[in-house]
Parts: structure tokens; sequence; C-alpha cells
């Protein structure tokens, strides 16, 4: 479903990334690890044709990327929100999932805006929201038109373990529907829920599997664990 083939990219003389190669099956919840600077947003930008590599190729679907008509189906979280302040909830869905929904965009927007827990909310002004609520509207974005890909980059950082519940429970559901699903993370609370994980340091991936082939492998009981063996 999605192909990163030797990606390397380079900011001035700092590279950032380093020959990544990552396979993402349909279905997959699969997250993506690393510290702080290890390149995780980098690649996420690369995947969603933002930023164009210096080597290697993205495949969605099998069709290089960046493609018009493959960037609508996937939704795109970035760390930064794009929302505009002076505008309600309400308004700014309306105007984002404009661009890709006809049909049912009512029940749509209304039914992400109940999982991500801001149903109540959404005459208020995006001015007046805590920076969690402006997260959670930003996921509902990304998730409005059901796109087949999500790319999310830290979706549920800094929400309460109430809407967290919420979201991921929605996450397992969009699974079983097919939809694939990328997720950077520093929680390994929410690394132990996805299928597989890869984890970035320095721009390499240093390891990738299962959360249960990690702790067998390096002997450890939690992910935890495992992040401290890496140092
Ligand atoms: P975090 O977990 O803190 O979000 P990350 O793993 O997502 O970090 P990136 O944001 O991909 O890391 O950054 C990787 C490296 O690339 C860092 O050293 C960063 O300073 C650098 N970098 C990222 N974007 C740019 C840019 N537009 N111009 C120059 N350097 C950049």
């Amino acid at each position: 479903m999605i192909e990163l083939n030797g990606i390397t990219h380079k900011f001035g003389k700092e590279k950032v990334l380093e020959d990544v190669d990552i396979f993402i099956d349909r279905g997959e919840i699969f997250g993506l690890l690393g510290p702080s600077g290890s390149g995780k947003t980098t690649l996420v930008r690369i995947m969603t044709g933002l930023i164009i590599p210096q080597e290697g190729e993205v495949k969605l679907r099998n069709q290089r990327m960046p493609k018009r008509s493959l960037m609508k189906r996937y939704g795109y979280m970035a760390q930064e929100n794009a929302l505009y302040y002076e505008l309600t909830a309400w308004e700014n869905l309306d105007f984002f999932s404009s661009f890709y929904l006809r049909k049912q965009k009512k029940e749509r927007m209304k039914y992400v805006l109940r999982i991500t827990g801001l149903l109540e909310y959404r005459n208020r002004s995006v001015g007046s929201f805590s920076g969690g609520m402006r997260r959670r509207l930003s996921l509902a974005i990304a998730m409005v038109h059901d796109p087949e890909i999500l790319i999310l980059d830290e979706p549920t950082t800094g929400l309460d373990p109430v809407v967290r519940r919420s979201i991921w429970k929605e996450f397992y559901r969009l699974k079983e529907q097919g939809t694939t699903i990328l997720i950077t993370t520093h929680s390994m609370e929410e690394a132990e829920k996805c299928g597989r994980l890869a984890m970035l340091r320095g721009g390499k991936v240093i390891a990738a599997g299962s959360p249960d082939a990690w702790k067998r492998e390096y002997h450890t009981q939690t992910l935890e664990d495992v992040f401290l063996h890496f140092g």
C-alpha cells in the first residue's frame, strides 16, 4: 500500500534520512518511532508528497508520489495545525471537507466531531480552543473524507485518556474496514497498539517489527526497555 524505497534526503549539508526502506500493507496500523530530530516528520512529509526526496521513491497503491489523484486518497495530520482561529470548529471542518466531500458531508462532519469529542464545541471559535482541542480538530479534518490512508504526525500527543481511547477505538474500526494508518509517536503505550513499528535514529531505520517481536528479540518486558536498549 505504502512503499518507501531507498529514501535519502538532506537539508543543506545535514543528511536527515539515509536509505530508508519501509513497506506498509493495506489495513495495517504502522508506528514510526524515534527520538526527537531522528527524521520522522521529514519522512511523513515525503510520504505525503510535501517534500520530494533527493534519492529514492515513494509509492502509494503502486503509483509513484506525488500524484494529485492519490493525494485525495489520504488524510494527513501535521504536527502544527493549519486552522483558521477566527472561525468556529464547524466552519473550519466545513471549509476543509468541501475540497473532497460531496455526499453526506454533514453526517461525516458530525461523526468525526463526535469521535474526537468536539461535537458540543462545534460552534466555538478555534481561537478559544485549548491546544488539545486544536489537535483533535486537525485529526477530525484528516479523517472527515474517510481516506484509504491516514498519515498522522503525533495525533494524540497531549490528549486526555478518554479522548485517546475514543480515537484509538476509531483507528481499530478503520483498520477493520481496510484503512491503512501510519502514526508517529513518542508514546510507548501507543506504540504497543500498532501492528508493526519502525525505529528511526539519525535518519536510518535501526529496527523494524511487531511490538512482541521486538520484546522477544531484545529480551525485554516492555517497549520502553527496547527503547532504552538503543540508548
Ligand atoms: P520530533 O520528534 O521532534 O518531531 P522528528 O523525528 O520528526 O522530530 P524532523 O522534524 O524530521 O525530526 O527533523 C529531522 C532533522 O531535520 C532535524 O535535525 C531538523 O532540524 C532537520 N530539519 C527538518 N526540517 C528542516 C527544514 N525545513 N530545514 C532544515 N532542516 C530541517
